[in-house]
């Protein structure tokens, strides 16, 4: 498989302890699914519906796909300034140099802000304790009586 950047032939590399092909030349990865979830689920546990390759603003490449050499498109790797190309066929996707990295980083820095959010949510559910531990829902209820 050539990699779709320089068209040096890829060869099978970990990064991050994931089976991936990568290019000796420009250092760019190609990921499958199945790899692009490892990648994820290396950084960070999450259900399934959360893993996001969240695809949006595509745009065509001027590069092809390894595999069946159909231009990849562009897209945006959840919500985030990340650009990433993928094959439309569901081939893998390409990473330029140190963008797997990248990707990581991102992932890391969601899985601090979804502990954030946790946080924040033991929080509210310390509030909604506080309101059932009074009559609050009981008063709630007389409104509608
Ligand atoms: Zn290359
Ligand atoms: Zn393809």
């Amino acid at each position: 498989m050539n990699c779709p950047n320089c068209q040096t032939e890829m060869a099978p590399a970990k990064r991050h302890g994931i089976d991936v092909d990568a290019c000796p030349s420009c250092k760019g990865v190609w990921l499958n699914q199945q790899e692009l979830d490892a990648l994820e689920d290396e950084a960070f546990d999450l259900g399934d519906h959360e893993k996001g390759t969240l695809v949006f603003a595509t745009e065509g490449s001027d590069r092809a796909c390894p595999v069946c050499a159909k231009p990849l498109q562009g897209f945006m790797y959840r919500l985030y300034d990340l650009p990433l190309e993928f094959c439309a066929e569901g081939h893998g996707y390409f990473l330029d140099a140190g963008e797997d990295d990248r990707v990581l980083a991102l992932m890391r820095e969601e899985e601090a802000r979804l502990k954030r959010s946790e946080k924040a949510e033991d929080r509210w559910t310390a509030h909604l304790k506080h309101l059932r531990s009074g009559n609050f829902f009981d008063r709630l209820r007389g409104l509608f009586e």
